[in-house]
């Protein structure tokens, strides 16, 4: 018999799931998911992890609950690691109860796992605390439903509360709530605010009173899912609001370097309180190579992989003792220190020339040099060594491929802004649209020159070139656009 486990996913922000929610995703053989969940979190799963999506959203589904008691049973009694994520949390008009009375029957074993409820998260993060001293005391939370036997709730009694409520599931009975509020006695001008997809990047407030939010609502075309809170409160939104001010915050930006460096760089931008969509369009694979160093008197580096790879295929670190080393670029540099080698030169111009002429100081005439490169380096050995009398040779430690992905146009289709960092991401970009052309609504950032003139060679405009040619100068330069 495997186990279940029904895990609060949080509210949308992937950084909201518990550090127990996230071992329970990572750990899973199988996950049961539905629309409130974020497909970030599922990329935390193990590779060969069953995904099994089922649910339109966390509303009255009779049909579709049976299914899933049904199919958490079943792959729990085929032995798995079965993982239940749900929007917010379990428990919050989850429904998780109805799973725990079927796992109970089939005498399966199970563990809660609470998560962020949208109820008190989603009012955060559009500004609203649910209480605050001298404004309100409690918080009273609602399905915005009416039961399957038709039952409403008890508006006399709910007129009366003083403290903050927040309706969940109440969109399409918004009018009702306002109206029998109003009818038992709170104040037409009670402030009201409706945030729609609230903690992501697509997260929409609209404000008003119980009297004119209706209205509004219907104007600005709000959907599910979405939080209706009702109370004082709100008004504190004017100080309150962080997350809509944050640097990148509405901005899907896509990422298309190689998976690995898409992640950190994802993470950078969620920072900043943008949307990162990873679609890498790069893909770097060792060539397994013994580097042959016999005679050779100093290693040049270009590049990140360069070293990593290097360093990699190396049995022995000492075979190093008497070698001078060279690298150009930060990145470069950043690596190699991580192998406790202080490099002993390196040009200030990010140029393979530049690192070629550095090397002429620590050498001597004829000497054998050797430049560790890519498939894809410019690195022209024979020039330098008649400009500047040493042998320097290259050998390709690691190549560089393009990835062909041909839902490309599809996967990036809302988003703001596509961020290429080599030429050959933007080579994978046009190859992956087969034909088509860019959509000019998506703007095009590029890490360099050599980058931005290759996305002009297909009759592209580069709208952010990075001020300084790493990720992180990218990031800045990007920044900088969206606030001009
Ligand atoms: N268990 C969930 C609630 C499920 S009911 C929880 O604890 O949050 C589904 C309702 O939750 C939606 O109709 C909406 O009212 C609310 N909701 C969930 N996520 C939301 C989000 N990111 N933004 C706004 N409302 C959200």
């Amino acid at each position: 018999m495997g186990k279940v486990y029904i895990v609060g996913a949080g509210p949308g922000d992937l950084e909201l799931l518990t550090l127990k929610g996230k071992r329970c995703v990572e750990e899973a053989d199988c996950i049961v998911y539905d629309r409130l969940v974020n497909p970030q979190i599922l990329s935390l799963a193990q590779s060969e992890c069953e995904l099994i999506y089922l649910g339109k959203g966390n509303t009255e589904g009779g049909v579709i609950q049976d299914e899933i008691n049904r199919t958490i049973v079943e792959k729990a009694k085929e032995g798995k690691i079965v993982t239940r994520l749900k929007g917010g949390d379990p428990f919050v008009f989850g429904r998780g109860g109805e799973e725990i009375l079927a796992l109970n029957e089939a005498c399966i074993e199970f563990e809660v796992v609470p998560g962020i409820t949208s109820s008190i998260s989603v009012p955060s993060y559009s500004g609203i605390p649910v209480t605050h001293r001298n404004v309100a005391r409690s918080f009273h939370v609602f399905t915005g439903h009416t039961s399957k036997e038709g039952t409403w709730h008890n508006f006399d009694a709910i007129a009366k509360l003083e403290g903050t409520l927040v309706f969940l599931m109440g969109i399409k009975n918004l009018g009702l709530i306002t109206s029998d509020l109003i009818k038992y006695g709170k104040s037409a001008t009670t402030p009201v605010a409706i945030i729609e997809k609230g903690s992501t990047s697509k997260q929409r407030v609209v404000e008003g009173t119980l009297e004119t939010i209706t209205k509004k609502a219907k104007e600005q075309k709000v959907v599910p899912p979405a939080i209706i809170i009702i109370g004082e409160v709100v008004n504190l939104r004017s100080e309150f609001n962080w997350f809509e001010k944050m640097p990148l915050f509405g901005k899907n930006i896509v990422i298309t370097r190689d998976y690995k460096k898409s992640v950190k760089f994802a993470h950078e931008i969620e920072k900043l309180g943008g949307q990162a969509i990873v679609s890498p369009l790069i893909d770097i694979e060792s060539l397994n190579k013994k580097v042959d160093l016999d005679d050779v008197k100093a290693i040049l580096f270009n590049s990140q992989n360069g070293v990593k790879t290097f360093f990699d295929s190396l049995e022995d670190l000492r075979v190093l003792g008497n070698k001078k080393i060279g690298v150009v670029g930060i990145k470069t540099y950043e690596e190699i220190i991580k192998y406790k080698i202080k490099p002993d030169f390196m040009p200030e111009k990010y140029l393979g020339e530049k690192l070629a002429e550095a090397s002429i100081d620590f050498t001597e005439s004829g000497d054998k040099i050797l430049f560790i490169t890519s498939n894809i380096s410019p690195v022209n050995t024979d020039l330098w060594s008649e400009k500047f009398d040493r042998n320097f040779v290259s050998t390709r430690i690691f190549k560089t491929k393009k990835v062909i992905n041909k839902n490309i146009e599809d996967e990036i289709k809302e988003s703001n802004m596509i961020t290429f960092l080599s030429s050959s991401a933007v080579d994978a970009y046009i190859e992956s649209l087969d034909g088509k052309k860019h959509n000019e609504d998506i703007k095009v950032a590029s890490i360099g020159t050599i980058t931005s003139n290759r996305v002009r060679e297909h009759g592209i405009d580069v709208d952010v070139q990075a001020k300084i040619s790493t990720a992180e100068g990218l990031l800045e330069s990007i920044v900088e656009y969206y606030k001009r």
